[in-house]
């Protein structure tokens, strides 16, 4: 351990790793750099955004059988949101990071240059990297700016500071290829569970919630910059808004909310439940609505479903899926599949086979906070696959992909979650034959044909075999109504 005097404003600044180049002073927001015997401010840096992670300065865990301890961060900026990279110091002295994005964590240890990396302009997601005997496929593409930083850190980040990097999966490993500097470096490691890494020292919600974000006065309700109405907000939790009211986009990342953009006027069609509405699953009762999503697939307007995200002071977000086969519950998979291709795809040693050819989906409502930013027009391509009911979901776009499950849930269950006396699903419109009232339409005109034709029968005819059939056929034609009640 070294101290030594912050020397902008005084305060002592410690220095725990010995490989730490930089200190951040936690009072003048100074970066103190440590060169030889001397230390220097090298300028300031922005504050860290207190977020809903639950890791903070001090934590402490274990990695492939290594202790370490967190010592200090960085908080990216890209143009869909924000993540922390936090630093970390094995026992033996080795630093390594550990990555905080949307409640998924992984550990990555720089093992040197990236000798074979695809140039990062040409990098795609979909694109192959081999290492160590292994293929792995790019899922990530972006560049960030550090706009935040605290504690120690191997190296000078100053304001503006500028990454470029890729991240890239297979099964269980993870690593970054960092194309931030002149030679790219590459970072190995796994996607992890803090409960895996049996971390100590961890925020608890309540504190999450009492720090969260910095904007000034703000701690439990925000006023949309554009139209002045109240936003549904939990600081930092999420740093996406959009405006239920004027369906503006609201960065809160920053010390205080700006406009992103505004939209024209969206309409709401399909969601049942609500932002705000809470829920008691399993007998907890911290979840609730913080965000709600409308899409369609690309080219059919009577396709709508919507997606809710949740949160939970303790437990992190989920997904709740409403279509017109009823509820999902869902979450973005930490571990991703060993293997997929068109028609299936391979999780833990489980095929899982194809559900419907892939699909382009948009978005056409988002209200409320989200922890990427979320626009109406977005556009994804999902690729579905099952087993034994159990969904799979690849979503990509052009900078990501993402995995996710999902599995049925009864709407007696959801509505029990909601407590509500009863969920209705699906309340869509889907201007098919298959609709009840389509149907009876339908079978009425049919029956009204059905006795012309048949009148002359029933008057000159053999009257009885005429009245029969005319019988049967009403009542073939009543069939599938009596199915669709009986859902
Ligand atoms: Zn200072
Ligand atoms: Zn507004």
């Amino acid at each position: 351990m070294y101290r030594t005097a912050c020397p902008s404003c005084g305060a002592e600044v410690l220095f725990r790793s010995t490989i730490s180049t930089i200190a951040v002073c936690e009072y003048c927001q100074s970066t103190v750099l440590r060169d030889a015997d001397e230390v220097r401010d090298i300028g300031k840096i922005g504050k860290v955004l207190e977020d809903y992670s639950p890791i903070q300065i001090g934590t402490s865990g274990t990695f492939a059988k290594r202790s370490f301890t967190v010592v200090g961060r960085i908080q990216l900026h890209y143009d869909a949101g924000l993540w922390n990279e936090w630093y970390v110091m094995f026992d033996d002295g080795q630093g390594g990071w550990l990555a905080d994005a949307s409640g998924q964590y992984m550990v990555t240890l720089d093992i040197g240059p990236a000798k074979n990396a695809t140039p990062f302009e040409q990098m795609r997601p979909e694109f192959r990297f081999e290492h160590a005997g292994r293929s792995f496929v790019a899922t990530d593409v972006r560049t960030a700016r550090c706009v935040g930083g605290q504690g120690e850190l191997p190296f000078v980040v100053g304001a503006g500071y500028e990454a470029k990097v890729v991240d890239c999966r297979s099964g269980d490993r993870f690593l970054t290829i960092d194309y931030s500097d002149a030679a790219p470096r590459l970072y190995v490691g796994s996607p992890v569970t803090l409960a895996e890494l049996n971390c100590q020292l961890l925020r608890d919600g309540d504190q999450i919630l009492q720090s969260a974000g910095k904007l000034k006065g703000a701690n439990n309700v925000l006023d949309c910059p554009n139209c002045g109405s109240p936003l549904n907000y939990k600081a930092g939790v999420a740093t996406q808004l959009v405006c239920p009211a004027c369906h503006s986009e609201v960065d809160c990342s920053g010390d205080r909310a700006t406009v992103l953009a505004k939209h024209e006027e969206a309409n709401r069609y399909h969601a049942t439940l609500d932002v705000g509405d809470s829920a008691t699953i399993d007998g907890d009762h911290w979840w609730s609505i913080i965000g709600l999503v409308e899409l369609e697939e690309v080219g059919d307007d009577d396709s709508g479903w919507s997606e809710y995200l949740l949160y939970h002071k303790h437990k992190g977000f989920r997904w709740l899926v409403e279509t017109r086969e009823g509820w999902y519950d869902a979450s973005v998979l930490d571990k991703w599949p060993e293997a997929w291709s068109e028609n299936s795809v391979t999780l833990n040693k489980e095929q899982y086979r194809k559900l419907y050819p892939a699909y382009d989906a948009r978005v056409t409502y988002a209200a409320g906070a989200f922890n990427w930013r979320v626009k109406v027009g977005d556009i994804t391509t999902y690729r579905e696959y099952e087993r034994n009911g159990v969904r799979l979901a690849k979503e990509s776009t052009a900078s990501e992909i993402n995995w996710s499950r999902s599995k049925k849930l009864t709407n007696e269950l959801v509505a029990q979650w909601f407590g509500k006396k009863e969920i209705v699903t699906p309340k869509y419109e889907t201007g098919e034959a298959d609709d009840p009232a389509d149907l009876n339409k339908l079978s009425i005109m049919a029956i009204v044909w059905l006795l012309v034709i048949n009148v002359p029968l029933l008057l000159f005819g053999s009257f009885g075999s005429g009245l029969f059939w005319t019988v049967l056929a009403w009542w073939l034609l009543r069939l599938p109504l009596k199915f669709n009640k009986d859902d």
